[in-house]
């Protein structure tokens, strides 16, 4: 089955085309990255797929369902990672997330037990303003999942972290995907595609370029193509910049 079908999807701002035409399938079980520099309309693409926002063409369905006018069906079976500045203030972790699961209907027992799964037991106590970058972002994906969702979003999760913290993340997203979730997250970072995703976007000026695993976007490019910063470079003509 599919997990996302986009057809033609434009998003416009005033001037600005932030998604222009896009296209994208996403088969259930696959890890998928959208990856593009500050600006490619990632967000915006990211917001319009999960519903949040209206698109101004284009048709998105989710998981056989179209999102937009608003569709309550699908929310229940996706999970939707929180930037860290949107938790409810003065919650201790564990009040947080069993926030989270409440709205779901999801026992308190097993909002405890997702704390855990992401390693943060011995915060629970910890209110989410006391949590470093990596546990607040750690925080905001278990909240994604508390509720079991088929399918998960990540906007960027190891924005803003530091090289050992990127790395713990990257095992907890492989162990989500090994699970048998459909992940779907955007990152700036070339190196996180490469390694995470079975499927890179490549995204750049609302458009995306090209969409295959790394290895044969690489290859396909011939031999002068290293990495995907050579990838970026080949396609859009600019040395990539995050
Ligand atoms: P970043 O990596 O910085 O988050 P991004 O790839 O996610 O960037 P978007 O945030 O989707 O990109 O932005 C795409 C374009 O749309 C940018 O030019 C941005 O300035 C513009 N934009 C985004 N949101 C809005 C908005 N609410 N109103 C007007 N313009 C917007």
């Amino acid at each position: 089955m599919t997990a996302i079908r986009v057809r033609d999807l434009t998003k416009v701002y005033g001037e600005v085309r932030a998604v222009d035409g896009v296209d994208l399938d996403v088969a259930d079980g696959e890890f998928v990255g959208v990856l593009g520099p500050n600006g490619a309309g990632k967000t915006t693409l990211l917001e319009v797929v999960e519903g949040l926002r209206r698109p101004d063409s284009g048709t998105v369905e989710v998981l056989g369902e179209q999102v937009w006018p608003r569709n309550a069906a699908v929310l229940p079976r996706i999970g939707v990672q929180l930037q860290a500045s949107a938790f409810f203030e003065r919650l201790t972790a564990r009040e947080q997330i069993r926030t989270f699961a409440a709205l779901y209907d999801v026992s308190p027992a097993r909002a405890d037990d997702w704390l855990e799964r992401v390693g943060l037991g011995e915060k629970a106590a910890s209110r989410v303003e006391d949590l470093s970058g990596g546990q607040a972002q750690r925080l905001s994906i278990a909240c994604a999942l508390v509720h079991d969702p088929d399918l998960v979003f990540l906007d960027e999760p190891t924005a803003a972290l530091d090289p050992q913290a990127r790395r713990n993340l990257w095992d907890l997203l492989r162990g989500i995907h090994e699970a048998g979730r459909t992940v779907v997250l955007t990152t700036h970072y070339m190196d996180e595609a490469e390694v995470l995703c079975q499927r890179v976007a490549v995204m750049d000026a609302g458009q995306i370029l090209r969409v295959g695993t790394p290895a044969d976007l690489i290859r396909d490019l011939g031999a002068p193509a290293r990495n995907l910063e050579d990838v970026f470079l080949h396609l859009t003509g600019r040395e990539y910049r995050a």
